[in-house]
């Protein structure tokens, strides 16, 4: 099932289990209610996302 934005009509894109507006990401939509609510943990997510290994292992070694 397809979700369009109510404000552009643009096609939703999934992202995190929701649906954002693509043209949010290029300032072109207001359509960003998700965005905010997540928006401190959404950027905490993406780092461990991106380095699900590296970031654990490589602080351990830096600890001292
Ligand atoms: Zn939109």
């Amino acid at each position: 099932m397809k979700h369009h934005c109510p404000l552009c009509q643009t096609e939703l894109v999934e992202r995190h289990q929701t649906h954002v507006c693509p043209r949010n990401d290029i300032g072109d939509c207001r359509y960003d209610a998700i965005e905010l609510l997540n928006q401190q943990s959404e950027s905490i997510n993406a780092m461990v996302a991106h380095h699900p290994d590296s970031i654990p292992s490589q602080a351990s070694e830096r600890v001292l």
